[in-house]
């Protein structure tokens, strides 16, 4: 355990120290174990060295001494004991008789100590402080006795002391040594290592890819660092694309970004961009308890611009408005072209509803300015709805729907003006919207009927004829008033084809009426302008009469004030044309227009249709009253006959009569009833004539 977190600790120390330590280990051991062996070589040595003096000494002494022995002289054998004092290490001598009975003694100077214990003669014995050697003592042949020498072992222990220290300071040396050589060796390996993790470092660091380590001359560190440059080469390489990649995308963002936000004619937002605005604005409004207005502006007039001066000035034209409804804005509202000739702008930050109206006002007014492109002076002028968030909604596509709806508003209204958004308007809206995808098919679906309202001759109080008024059996909301859908049908064109089938299907019934003996019947068929703008619209009505085998001088076609006020030359020949066929000509709702006596002289026109409205006030009202006489009057004298709208009640038709008004139509009489029902009207009456007749 205590190993294994040395090791750990061993493992997390640099490179270096780690080479340093391993060396230092590796060398100590080797030089430890040399010392060690040279100890117990120095050791080895000392004892045998010691042995064979010990032994050289013992067989001199007894050469010597075997004279003595021979002749017995002790004294003499004392004397060559004694020359034992010339070697230091003895410490004491015995000398035996063959008999083992001691003959010399010695023992140096100084010394006491009990004579060792006998050995055989020729043997040798150490122990801890002693070297014990025997020799036995011969003269000619014959053995006289023994000599046993003590040598001192503590002197050889000193000499391998010594050595030991000796042995230990060239082990320190040494090792001090080669850590100094190890420390210069190590640098040459572990410097190119540690200048290569400061590059990696440096590299990291500064994210400077074009930094380059330095080769080393040894292979493997070499080659490390020429990797290591490859794959800095690479990166750095792979670095560069990349950057050139991300501007390059990043220039392709942008100008997708225009081209997603931005329109390219007028340099305006673009739709997309008004819907990101306008969800920002919303989510601002909510959070600061300030509005955020939608003002939907569509151009009057600009298909007309378009079509007659071309697409360039068109062009030109939508720039100049978006710079007038700039100028009308403040720099942090929106101002965006959302579709052809439509304008959005979003109102941010906006306190008062007022400030809606009173920016619209300001933009009608900057586009009623004359516009000169290229010498044409070119009059524009704008229709603008307005909604508010969050009075009217909170949610975008409802917020930009009101706004359209209230635009549609101020364009019923007469164009050139504004109109400011309330609930009452949307489901308007949605009916016309849903009326609008039905209508197409309802022709083909056979969903329309003609109701005839019978006219009336009041001054015999008989059916004079009727008047066709389409309806609409809608397979879902039933009847729909032709109030609702014939705008529609008129904008959207619809009308061509629903207007000759009604100018058909009443041909159709006359044809059916005279059939049937009711000769005198007469039919009036409702004309909207755009039928008569077609060019071979009399043509079409020449057609459906030979067709449909009725009779023209039975018919009738009721036209507007506003027909005629923008009637030029070619419906002049038209109507004259229709004329010349036999056919007569009304005005329908007369006193609602213009109501210009001078212009009735210029159409051939046969008959006046009083409005309903004068007709409803004729009793409450002299001033209606007076206008009505005047219209009678007038009309006569210009040999028009003259009918009255919308007569409910006994009175009206009796003044009516009075100031000899011609004929007359209304629910006082009937409203408008089916083909069955008002050809049971018509028998009925004719049953009655004859009854009374
Ligand atoms: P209009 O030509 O003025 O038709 C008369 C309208 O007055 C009819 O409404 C009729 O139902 C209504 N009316 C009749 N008597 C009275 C009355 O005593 N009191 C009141 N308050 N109203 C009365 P209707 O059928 O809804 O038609 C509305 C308008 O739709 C027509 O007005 C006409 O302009 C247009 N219209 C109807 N049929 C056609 C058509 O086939 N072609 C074209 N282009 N327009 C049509
Ligand atoms: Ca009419
Ligand atoms: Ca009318």
């Amino acid at each position: 355990m205590a190993l294994d977190s040395r090791l750990d600790a061993l493992r997390r120390q640099p490179v270096a120290r780690q080479l340093k330590l391993a060396n230092l280990f590796t060398s100590g051991v080797v030089i430890f174990l040399a010392g060690v062996l040279l100890l117990a070589l120095q050791a080895y040595l000392a004892g045998s060295v010691l042995l064979r003096q010990a032994r050289t000494a013992a067989a001199m002494t007894g050469e010597n001494l075997s004279a003595a022995m021979v002749f017995g002289d002790r004294k003499s054998g004392a004397d060559i004991l004694a020359a034992l004092r010339a070697f230091d290490d003895i410490a004491q001598a015995q000398v035996r008789d063959a008999d083992g009975r001691p003959f010399a003694s010695y023992t140096r100077a100084g010394l006491v100590s009990a004579p060792a214990a006998a050995l055989d003669a020729g043997a040798y014995r150490f122990d801890a402080d002693h070297l014990s050697v025997s020799q036995s003592i011969s003269y000619q042949g014959r053995r006289l006795g023994s000599i046993q020498i003590e040598a001192e072992m503590a002197p050889a222990y000193r000499r391998i002391a010594w050595y030991a220290l000796l042995v230990w300071l060239v082990m320190v040396v040494s090792l001090g040594l080669a850590n100094a050589v190890l420390v210069r060796l190590q640098r040459i390996v572990t410097e190119p290592l540690l200048a290569l993790a400061k590059t990696a470092e440096t590299v990291s660091r500064h994210g400077d890819f074009s930094i380059r380590a330095k080769v080393y001359a040894s292979a493997d560190i070499g080659l490390l660092a020429g990797a290591f440059n490859t794959m800095l080469e690479r990166i750095e390489k792979r670095d560069a694309e990349l950057l050139s990649e991300i501007a390059e995308r990043k220039r392709v963002e942008a100008k997708l970004d225009r081209l997603a936000h931005f329109d390219n004619v007028t340099g305006l937002h673009n739709r997309y961009y008004f819907n990101d605005r306008l969800a920002a604005a919303v989510a601002q409004a909510q959070q600061s308890q300030r509005r955020a207005m939608v003002m939907f502006l569509d151009l009057d007039n600009f298909k007309a611009v378009n079509d007659t001066l071309g697409h360039d000035t068109g062009d030109e034209l939508l720039r100049i408005v978006s710079r007038r409804l700039g100028l009308c804005v403040r720099l942090d509202d929106t101002v965006a072209r959302i579709g052809g000739d439509e304008f959005a702008i979003i109102l941010e930050n906006v306190g008062d509803q007022q400030v809606g109206e009173q920016i619209a006002q300001k933009c009608l007014t900057e586009l009623a300015k004359v516009i000169r492109i290229n010498d044409n002076e070119i009059y524009v002028s704008g229709s603008i709805g307005i909604s508010s968030c969050p009075d009217d909604a909170i949610d975008v596509h409802a917020l930009l729907k009101f706004s359209d709806t209230a635009m549609y508003y101020a364009k019923n209204a007469g164009k050139n003006t504004y109109r400011v958004f309330t609930p009452g308007m949307q489901g308007e809206a949605q009916k016309r919207f849903a009326m609008n995808g039905n209508l197409r098919r309802a022709l083909e679906r056979k969903e329309f009927v003609l109701h005839y309202q019978p006219q009336i001759d009041l001054h015999t109080g008989r059916i004079s004829g009727a008047e066709a008024l389409i309806r609409w059996a809608h397979p879902d909301l039933g009847t729909i008033s032709p109030l609702e859908f014939i705008p529609i049908a008129e904008e959207t064109g619809l009308i061509i084809p629903i207007g000759n089938w009604v100018l058909r299907e009443a041909c159709l019934q006359l044809k059916a009426w005279h059939d049937h003996g009711l000769t005198h019947l007469r039919m009036a068929v409702n004309l909207s302008s755009r039928q008569l703008s077609e060019s071979n619209f009399v043509q079409m009505v020449l057609d459906t009469l030979a067709e449909t085998g009725a009779s023209p001088h039975a018919l009738e076609l009721e036209l507007t004030e506003s027909m005629l006020m923008d009637a030029n030359q070619q419906t002049i020949a038209k109507l004259d044309a229709l004329r010349a066929a036999g056919l007569m000509l009304a005005i329908d709702d007369f006193g609602t227009g213009y109501s210009s006596m001078t212009y009735l002289k210029r159409f051939p026109i046969n008959t006046l249709k009083v409005d309903r409205s004068f007709v409803h006030d004729l009793l409450s009202s002299t001033r209606d009253v007076a206008i009505t006489k005047a219209i009678i009057s007038m009309a006569h004298s210009l040999d028009l006959q003259v009918v009255a709208e919308g007569i409910e009640t006994v009175g009206q038709a009796a003044l009516l009569l009075s100031n000899g008004c011609n004929s007359g139509q209304g629910f006082y009489y009937s409203k408008a009833v089916g083909s069955d029902e008002i050809l049971a009207l018509v028998l009925a009456e004719s049953e009655r004539e004859r009854a009374s007749g």
